[in-house]
């Protein structure tokens, strides 16, 4: 790792490497080569422990969980189950779903809607005209970011104070999402941004109070440093060191408009594509749209993507580790920048 990168990594990281034993009776041993492949492999085990230090974010990687194999497909099952589900309220939006006070925002490929239980006084839908929450293009993410950014606008329109504007994209149920057909939601709050965001822009002013140093530039040259980012048209992509679950990807961007949405295409693609995910969960957090009194200078547009296992299973990904704890991870970040980097070398 080059020095500065080193510095930048130590800064912001700490790592742990520990072994755990166990001694499995003969009784199970056809059954740990069959799924572990030898009894060696259960036997002497390494968990890795990193923490970030500025955010408390962090993560414990088995090298066994991590060595299972991580292709999967979208099965008949599930394409069945979301094309059973056509005909919903979404397929035809403007008499399924409540509008906005301000109306409804049009795009080419989606319309808003109001959300009929809000957990904010500014709740939205950014419905897709696509059922099969599965299938966009380029163009359409483009145009998702783009009508959810004129809700938000609309929004702080009628409420100057709701400056706090979050964008989320929850696909399938094992992300949150209670309908099948393709939607994102869209928020916007007053007073505060919504805990974790603030709690971000806290622990990166923190960071530079007492070090010196930016955060997202040490969070970028720490994972550049490993070989866990690569840079698309000046966005960066990083593949977390501390994910929040399985194969969470990051984005660095200036903001919402190009090379985000081929940014965000293209990690998606890759999730779906070559990494096996057909759930997931995608929000970007970014700074208010106009002045408030709290210093959010430096702070980037963020967008997080993860994969949140397969819909067919009834197993949950989040257990009491997750909530309460830290985050147990089966993905191996450095095989989820290698799929990445051969999805984005390719020429669209
Ligand atoms: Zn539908």
């Amino acid at each position: 790792m080059p020095e500065s990168a080193r510095q930048s990594f130590e800064r912001l990281f700490q790592v742990s490497r520990s072994t755990g034993h166990l001694m499995p009776p003969p009784a199970m041993y056809e059954w740990i080569r069959g799924y572990f492949g030898s009894i060696d492999a259960v036997e002497t085990q390494t968990i890795v422990k990193v923490t970030n230090l500025a955010t408390m974010e962090g993560a414990l990687f088995n090298e066994l969980r991590a060595s299972r194999p991580m292709d999967a497909r979208v099965s008949g099952d599930l394409l069945q189950a979301i094309n059973e589900s056509v005909g919903d309220p979404f397929c035809q939006p403007e008499q399924g779903t409540p509008a906005d006070v301000f109306g409804r925002v049009r795009g080419e490929y989606s319309i808003t809607a109001s959300n009929i239980a809000k957990y904010d006084a500014f709740h939205g839908l950014v419905i897709f005209d696509q059922h099969n929450p599965l299938l966009f293009s380029e163009e359409n993410i483009r145009d998702y970011l783009e009508v959810g950014y004129r809700w938000a606008l609309e929004a702080l329109q009628v409420d100057p104070a709701a400056r706090y504007y979050f964008f989320m994209w929850n696909a399938l149920w094992k992300s949150g999402a209670s309908i099948i057909h393709g939607h994102a939601q869209v928020a916007c709050t007053r007073d505060m941004h919504y805990a974790r965001i603030e709690h971000l822009r806290r622990s990166a002013l923190a960071y530079r109070q007492a070090t010196g140093c930016d955060y997202f530039s040490d969070l970028v040259h720490a994972h550049e440093g490993l070989g866990l980012a690569l840079r698309y048209e000046g966005a960066t992509v990083m593949a977390h060191l501390t994910p929040t679950k399985e194969k969470e990807v990051l984005i660095i961007t200036s903001g919402l408009g190009d090379p985000l949405p081929g940014a965000i295409y293209r990690v998606l693609d890759c999730l779906l594509h070559r990494l096996g995910a057909s759930s997931f969960n995608l929000v970007i957090y970014m700074p208010p749209l106009a002045e408030t009194a709290e210093d959010w200078s430096g702070f980037p547009h963020v967008t997080r993507v993860v994969d949140r296992g397969d819909p067919m299973s009834r197993t949950s990904d989040v257990g009491a580790m997750e909530l309460y704890a830290s985050p147990v991870i089966s993905s191996d970040p450095f095989r989820v920048i290698e799929a990445l980097q051969e999805r984005f070398a390719e020429s669209s």
